[in-house]
């Protein structure tokens, strides 16, 4: 047989959704690929049990009316600019649709692209896939600074966009509104775009605050805000994600778009529209739900002297292994699942560097759930001493 496309030679499958298959043969508590095990707000699973009233055909190739409209509305009150449904929304499976076709809308093949390391995995295969070279800039810990300087040499070095993650996966950093001038100033200065995933948008922790790097002067055109519906609504499997930017630019992406999926899920789109028209008190209450669960779990943490750096959002930590002695953190993360019962994801999937000595635990699950995993992670220095 002749050879098969050379595009994905340089990456592998996912190991974030690895490990959730690793996770259940081994019959885990996973907290590896992050995904809440409570349900979603009763409202909106109360209109999907309308089966027959919901569109069972193709919706509008970028997204029902409705849904567009209802998407404009809540974005414009928290993003801070008027965003017009008929124009500047595309609607796509997940924000994993949405970034793949914000690069192939701004990339053509042998284009630079800049990234944060660590960076979430797909971004990646995302720049392979479009053709673009990755540059990285890394993220220096505790805080994931960057230095100005490294990313102006990534603009000078032709990078064509930056792929923005803000509340960071996996380093759960919120980028300061200095940090995000300073990356404005630098894509406006070098005429290049910005390419958001905003997933965690709604999950960041006091005293931080989520800027959407849009609203900063000059940012509206130049920026693809991408965001999705699943951690917001607790509803992953939906598969709604969106691009929000300029008119000129979602003209092109809904190309894009509609060759790739067509479409998001129509039955989907029209329930979660009751998400979409919740009031300000359903965010509270889901940034409340959040704290106490990271609460919980980085107090459990701190108690079995498992070093961490604090999450500023999202529901990630980044966990230091180093005691354990392990030159592979993929294996030290088959252990973990094997022998601990615990799924969680092996931090070299994140970083460019050659970092081995971190993992990425997610604390999105029930209180009875996150109190498992702590019981077993209890037993964690035990377990790896009878090596
Ligand atoms: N964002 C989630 C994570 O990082 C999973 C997303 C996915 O697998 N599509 O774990």
């Amino acid at each position: 047989m002749r050879e098969l496309s050379r595009r994905t030679a340089g990456f592998t499958d996912s190991v974030i959704r690895r490990m959730t298959r690793v996770s259940q043969q081994y019959g885990a508590v996973n907290l590896s690929q992050g995904f809440p095990d409570f349900d979603p707000p009763k409202e909106i699973l109360d209109k999907l049990a309308e089966v027959s009233g919901l569109p069972h055909q193709y919706s509008i190739t970028w997204g029902a009316a409705n849904f567009r409209e209802a998407l404009a509305r809540k974005q414009a009150r928290y993003m801070g600019f008027p965003v017009d449904p008929e124009r500047e929304i595309v609607v796509t499976c997940g924000s994993t649709e949405a970034m793949m076709c914000a690069m192939l809308t701004v990339c053509n093949p042998g284009d630079r692209v800049a990234l944060f390391s660590p960076f979430y995995e797909n971004y990646g295969a995302d720049a392979v896939l479009s053709g673009a070279e990755p540059i990285y800039i890394p993220l220096r810990p505790p805080l994931f600074s960057f230095d100005p300087g490294e990313l102006e040499r990534a603009f000078q070095g032709g990078a064509k966009a930056l792929i923005l993650c803000n509340p960071s996966n996996p380093a759960g950093k919120v980028f300061t509104g200095e940090e995000l001038k300073q990356i404005a100033d630098l894509a406006i200065k070098y005429d290049a775009y910005v390419i958001t995933d905003e997933v965690y948008e709604h999950i960041v922790y006091a005293p931080h605050k989520h800027t959407y790097i849009a609203s900063l002067p000059g940012m509206r055109g130049r920026t693809l805000s991408c965001s999705s519906l699943s951690k917001t609504y607790s509803i992953t499997g939906w598969r709604l994600g969106y691009i929000i930017a300029a008119p000129e630019i979602i003209e092109t992406a809904r190309k894009v778009h509609d060759f790739l999926t067509v479409g998001a899920a129509a039955p989907l789109q029209e329930a979660a529209v009751v998400g979409l028209n919740f009031p300000q008190s359903y965010y509270d209450g889901l940034l409340e739900i959040y704290t106490k669960k990271r609460d919980l779990f980085l107090g459990g943490l701190k108690t079995i002297g498992l070093p961490f750096t604090e999450p500023q959002g999202a529901y990630y930590v980044l966990v230091d292994i180093s005691e354990f002695g392990y030159a592979s953190d993929l294996e030290f993360c088959e252990h973990l699942a094997k022998r601990v019962g615990v799924g969680a994801v092996p931090g070299s999937s994140f970083f460019r560097e050659p970092v081995k000595h971190l993992i990425r635990l997610h604390f999105a699950k029930s209180e009875d759930t996150l109190n498992l995993a702590l019981s077993k992670l209890q037993k964690i220095r035990e377990v790896f001493s009878k090596k």
